[in-house]
């Protein structure tokens, strides 16, 4: 019997992947490569929101003393139209007292107005206009640096950026932001099982699935991917194969090739190079290995997809987010009620297949590890403790949130 080595914890594992992949560098990214991704610097406002006081209604814009009997008792008022300012008027043409200016919404409100009357309490008048309600000083203008003072920090370092973020961003001017740019992986799948989509199988053939799992499980968080697919289960085709990008990423990540036995083409590579094999207290994707290899991260996966699945989610995914500036790298936790009972193997802690809903959760397929529709009909991970064996239908259990 070889020597087996204890097997590491899933906690402690997945700070040694936290420690393996380092920070991105802040870069200037336009606003539109900046979805998802973190602000590396406070963002201060160059210019005030709104710029300039500006019209909220299509109207005229009026002195409030000029109109404050319109309506009442005294009934309407009559102006000369000496203006008319659609929004993207750029001169300035003060009111002179007794007039009114037609103005649009988000027009430049003239010195010497202090109030717009909306053009549904006139008649819409041209070059006369018939004004049927008062306005008090102030109505219907959006004050200059009433949103946004100049000057001001209106997103700190560490914010995500999302939409309403990156609006804001244009909003002040910006065209870019410094953000920690994306973690840039190589995504790697060895197996000379594998197949690409469109040829047919031939008995013992399977279609590659892993690299396709794997690239998007990290665009979903924000990251850059290459890949590479169908290496062959063979040492030299290996190297052959990562020489040339070992200096263009930030993390590789293989699949396959690192359990117990002939043909760990992974495993066979890697060993004694900076990567350690080693067993991590989980079911599934017992088999990991980690390290550094010629200064690069390296992270293989075990080949089962659902275990190369999960092992991303548990190990990888926090890494990755960690590396990009983020601070909430952990999916949503929450309680829920087991509609079935569930085994896991003692002293390791299983991940289920679940589908939540409310505060029940249902187990979706067995713990098979090559059970990949089970997986992608589930939305819900159910994390069973090292120290549980049995879970009776019913029971309370712990739940991460995959979506
Ligand atoms: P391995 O870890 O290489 O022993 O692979 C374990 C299982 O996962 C085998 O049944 C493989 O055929 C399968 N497998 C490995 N890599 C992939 C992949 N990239 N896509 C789909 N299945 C895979
Ligand atoms: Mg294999």
């Amino acid at each position: 019997m070889p020597d087996v080595p204890k097997p590491i914890s899933v906690d402690d594992y997945r700070a040694r992947v936290g420690a393996l992949v380092a920070a991105t560098p802040v870069t200037p990214l336009p606003l539109d490569q900046c979805v998802g991704l973190v602000l590396g610097a406070d963002l201060v406002a160059p210019v005030s929101l709104p710029p300039f006081d500006n019209s909220a209604m299509d109207g005229y814009a009026v002195r409030s003393v000029d109109v404050a009997g319109a309506g009442g008792t005294g009934g309407p008022v009559e102006l000369p139209v000496a203006e008319d300012i659609p929004a993207g008027r750029t001169d300035v043409v003060p009111l002179l007292p007794g007039t009114a200016h037609r103005i649009m919404t988000g027009a430049p409100v003239p010195p010497g107005a202090d109030a717009i009357v909306k053009v549904e309490d006139t008649d819409g008048g041209v070059e006369l206009v018939t004004i049927r309600a008062s306005a008090a000083p102030g109505t219907h203008v959006r004050r200059t640096g009433e949103d946004v003072t100049e000057g001001a920090t209106v997103l700190r370092a560490g914010t995500v950026l999302g939409s309403p973020q990156l609006g804001l961003a244009a909003a002040v001017g910006r065209a870019e932001l410094p953000v920690r740019r994306p973690v840039r992986a190589l995504i790697l799948s060895t197996g000379s099982e594998l197949v690409e989509p469109g040829v047919p199988l031939r008995p013992g053939q399977i279609y590659e699935s892993n690299s396709v799992l794997l690239a998007a499980a990290v665009r979903e968080i924000g990251g850059e991917t290459t890949v590479l697919r169908f290496v062959p289960d063979d040492v030299r085709a290996f190297h052959r194969t990562i020489a040339g990008h070992v200096d263009d990423v930030d993390v590789l990540i293989t699949s396959g090739g690192v359990s117990a036995g002939a043909y760990e083409v992974v495993k066979d590579a890697l060993s004694g190079q900076g990567v350690d094999f080693l067993r991590v207290a989980v079911q599934p994707g017992g088999p990991q290995g980690s390290g550094s290899f010629q200064g690069l991260p390296v992270v293989t996966l075990p080949g089962n997809p659902v275990s190369a699945a999960l092992s991303f989610e548990l190990f990888l995914r926090p890494a990755l987010l960690a590396a990009m500036g983020h601070t909430v790298i952990d999916r949503p936790r929450l309680k829920a009620r087991s509609a079935a009972e569930l085994r896991s193997p003692s002293a390791r802690r299983q991940y289920r297949r679940g589908y939540v809903e409310g505060d029940v959760v249902n187990p979706v397929g067995g713990p098979g590890s090559h059970l990949l529709a089970a997986f992608a009909a589930s939305n819900c991970l159910i994390e069973v403790p090292e120290d549980v064996e049995v879970i009776a239908e019913g029971d309370l259990v712990t739940v991460l949130v995959l979506d």
